[in-house]
């Protein structure tokens, strides 16, 4: 018989109720936007900034519109000018690029490991071509690179290390958080990512001048003071009059929705990881399938799931994505020429320098990715995994 997965891929869970609660008593207040608080009144969103700091271990936090904006402020802030270079991976999604040429930056991709993590020997030579820029350091898909190498590395070449964590929030590396090893680091909270409002993010940073002109940036106007988790006044001098106001902060009502999905996000993670070991234990059984071993080193955070048929000929891509496809498993790939849904490769970014990668198109070619939503049960995993299993074994 023929099995078939008939759950939806794109299902997030439902808020929890408490958080449902909070949005409806933050509507029934009329009181929205961050900076509309009555007297004494700290406002959900300064709360949830305070309350992500703490939980990452960090002194300075800003909510935003969203990660791409968490991005292009956290460039500014760390005082990226027009023209400059910014290294990031080749692998990545396109809101990372597209962050770095809004705020002015030129993207330099970098290669990408079998692993699906950033080259550190192509890392090494960019950096030494483009000394004291920056690297905005993508976690795609929650897999991290060495950590302390990549820190050795921006150190040695004078390299500003900025972390894009939209999937490693709960994340890290030798036990220290995913988004504490750069000058500055960024979150997303979209709905596909680990705490959902729909749209919104983070820049965190334990710089206090970094923060002040993120603040600014971000559209304090000059009420900056109300910032819980953001620097003491004096850090404001220049800041206020230097930054222009980009107008991309959060509202109390996602603020609202996010603070009790925080406290729940260490359980999350668990769930998630127990949903990656049921699929990844399946793929497993089938030699042509390869998976990243996760390193010692990484607390991963299994939201997804990605693996590699290095062998699956080209003209087996597109059938096989078929038949995972009418089995119910809809299966994301990054080779594909022409940009689909979420997925994009470098080749389609027009705005960017066009570059030789041709090891990241070598994996990408060959690599299949699919998120694990909340609301799939183990068993499903488990059954989502078998599945895929028998479709390879067509082809390989
Ligand atoms: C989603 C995502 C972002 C941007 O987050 P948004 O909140 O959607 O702007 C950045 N980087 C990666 C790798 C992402 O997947």
């Amino acid at each position: 018989m023929t099995r078939t997965f008939t759950g939806n891929f794109t299902q997030q869970e439902s808020l929890p109720e408490d958080a449902i609660e909070a949005a409806v008593a933050v509507m029934r207040s009329g009181r929205l936007h961050r900076y509309n608080v009555a007297d004494g009144e700290d406002g959900e969103t300064a709360l949830l900034e305070r309350d992500f700091a703490a939980q990452l271990g960090v002194p300075y936090c800003l909510a935003t519109g969203s990660g791409g904006t968490a991005m292009q402020i956290a460039l500014t802030a760390c005082g990226l000018k027009r023209g400059d270079a910014v290294l990031t991976n080749g692998y990545t999604l396109s809101p990372v690029p597209g962050a770095i040429h809004i705020a002015g930056g030129v993207p330099v991709l970098v290669e990408t490991t079998d692993d699906m993590v950033i080259d550190l020997a192509d890392l090494d030579a960019k950096a030494a071509a483009h000394p004291g820029t920056y690297l905005m350091l993508s976690h795609m898909r929650g897999h991290l690179a060495d950590m302390e190498r990549i820190v050795a590395i921006c150190e040695a070449h004078g390299l500003t290390l900025i972390e894009d964590c939209a999937h490693t929030m709960g994340a890290a590396w030798k036990g220290r958080a995913s988004g504490t090893f750069g000058r500055a680091a960024c979150f997303s909270t979209q709905t596909y990512k680990h705490i959902n409002s729909g749209e919104g993010g983070f820049l965190t940073t334990a710089d206090a001048d970094v923060m002040a002109h993120a603040v600014v940036r971000s559209g304090s106007y000059m009420l900056y003071d109300r910032h819980l988790a953001g620097p003491a006044p004096d850090a404001y001098v220049d800041a206020r009059l230097d930054m222009p106001n980009g107008s991309s902060r959060m509202d109390n009502l996602r603020a609202a929705l996010l603070r009790p999905q925080l406290v729940a996000l260490s359980e999350q993670v668990d769930r998630w990881n127990t949903r990656y070991r049921a699929v990844e234990n399946a793929l497993s059984a089938h030699p042509a399938i390869r998976l990243r071993r996760i390193p010692q080193e990484e607390t991963h955070v299994g939201s997804s799931i990605q693996f590699r048929l290095p062998d699956l000929p080209a003209d087996a891509i597109a059938p096989f994505l078929a038949l995972t496809k009418s089995r119910g498993v809809e299966l994301k790939w990054f080779g594909a020429p022409d940009p689909a849904g979420y997925t994009s490769a470098h080749g389609s970014w027009r705005y960017v320098t066009a570059a030789s990668l041709p090891n990241t198109d070598r994996v990408l070619a060959r690599l299949f990715d699919m998120r694990l939503p909340l609301t799939f049960s183990v068993e499903d995993c488990r059954l989502i995994g078998e599945i895929i299993v028998e479709c390879v074994g067509e082809y390989a």
